[in-house]
């Protein structure tokens, strides 16, 4: 990985570099996370880059990755380094902690990896790893549980290598020590793995369960009742209870203008902040797809001073769901034709702050992997089949044949 080809820098460099990676591959997938952090080093190699970048930038960098707060967070901090500590990255965990976003796992993996400090590192994959070897059962999601993991893992760390070490351990959980398909019989810690031996020595019959050797009494055992033979391993960790998501509806308005939309920037606080999208406005699941055109018609000339569009002529295009860890959104989304773009602009101050773009200069804007859905429906539903009743109604001076010549795009567009 290229974050791991760091050897022939200089120390502030590879902290630099161990960090940004630290910070992306937090809830994303190594795959993922390369190609971003790739040109994220180009066009800011040490913190100093970063620190003379602005807020857009990063945002702009960071688009598609989700958890935007993660890439603000590493601009803070890089200011923070440069303004508080002259452009040295601390070298010790407790330090590091001061800096914007940067939590217990982060500050370990930096100050472990680049900095030799003997201190262990808990992410999901040393939890599965350390909850299987040393079958600790209660509740992973728990302040008491995870604080116990924090504990093993400075217990074991290795002093002389706690870098390398802490590395090894994420990795045996990445690829042996998986949650579905555990490789026990491969497995270099297979001899000293308490989940193996229960495992293997426990009764394949569940009315025999009394045999097991667990303390009833120690809040990290699994209780006894909820050992199931036919998981073997993967008993362990115990998961803690879902906790239900939030569902909230928006309804969402493309208005295009001689092929330029409108954005608008999302505040600077909370989900996506500082973000572009679409003119949206928050919905009940219980409206009516016409209460939505009204709310949009009215905040598009309250909010934005987009006269003009009446809720009839909003045309719904679709509807699009869109997960983060802990809310679900689901767009209606809505489409609009105006043809006077002067409604934004310094004349003509509005509440939002927005601005027009063509679909290339949409695309490279800090928009979420959301925004990006919504405007492929808006192109799918261009290409779709249009609606003959309103074809009919539009006036094309060209004659029949050529307007069969004429690729639906362009009908649509016209339209
Ligand atoms: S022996 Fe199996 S359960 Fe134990 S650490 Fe290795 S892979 Fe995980």
């Amino acid at each position: 990985m290229p974050w791991r080809r760091v050897n022939e820098l200089c120390v502030n460099d590879r902290a630099y570099r161990v960090w940004v990676s630290e910070m992306m591959l937090q809830q994303t997938q190594v795959a993922t996370v390369v190609a971003y952090y790739n040109k994220w080093m180009k066009r800011w190699p040490t913190v100093k880059d970063l620190a003379n970048a602005t807020c857009e930038e990063v945002n702009e960098m960071w688009a598609g990755l989700g958890y935007y707060s993660r890439g603000r967070r590493l601009l803070e901090g890089a200011q923070k380094v440069m303004r508080d500590f002259n452009g040295k990255i601390p070298d010790t965990s407790h330090q590091l902690r001061t800096l914007p976003g940067v939590g217990q796992y982060t500050a370990a993996a930096i100050a472990s990896i680049v900095f030799n400090e003997p201190c262990g590192v808990v992410d999901g994959n040393v939890v599965r790893v350390l909850s299987r070897m040393r079958s600790i059962g209660s509740d992973t999601s728990q302040q008491k549980t995870i604080q116990h993991f924090w504990k093993v893992a400075d217990n074991i760390v290795d002093h002389e290598k706690p870098g390398d070490f802490n590395q090894s351990l994420m990795e045996l959980g990445a690829i042996v020590c998986t949650p579905k398909t555990p490789l026990c019989s491969t497995c270099p810690v297979k001899s000293c793995c308490r989940a193996v031996e229960t495992a293997t020595t426990c009764p394949n019959d569940s009315t025999d369960i009394e045999a097991l050797d667990f303390k009833s009494d120690c809040e990290l055992c699994l209780p006894v009742e909820k050992w199931q033979p036919s998981v073997g391993v993967m008993n362990y960790p115990q998961k803690s209870a879902k906790i239900k998501v939030q569902e909230e509806q928006f309804a969402v308005a493309i208005v295009r203008c001689r092929l330029h939309y409108i954005l608008t920037q999302r505040p600077n606080q909370g989900l996506l902040a500082g973000m572009w999208q679409f003119p949206s406005v928050s919905v009940d699941s219980s409206s009516s797809e016409r209460t939505m055109k009204e709310s949009l018609s009215s905040c598009l000339l309250l909010h934005l001073n987009v006269g003009g569009i009446s809720p009839a002529s909003l045309d719904k295009i679709g509807q699009i769901k869109h997960a983060f860890s802990h809310r679900h959104h689901v767009y209606h989304v809505f489409k609009a034709e105006i043809s006077d773009k002067s409604c934004l602009g310094d004349e003509m101050p509005q509440l939002m702050e927005a601005k027009w773009v063509s679909a290339e200069e949409l695309l490279q804007s800090a928009i979420s992997t959301g925004v990006k859905k919504i405007f492929q429906l808006f192109q799918s539903s261009l290409k779709a089949k249009p609606n003959r009743k309103r074809l009919r109604s539009v006036k094309l001076t060209s004659s029949s044949a050529k307007i069969r010549q004429t690729t639906l795009d362009e009908v649509c567009r016209k339209a």
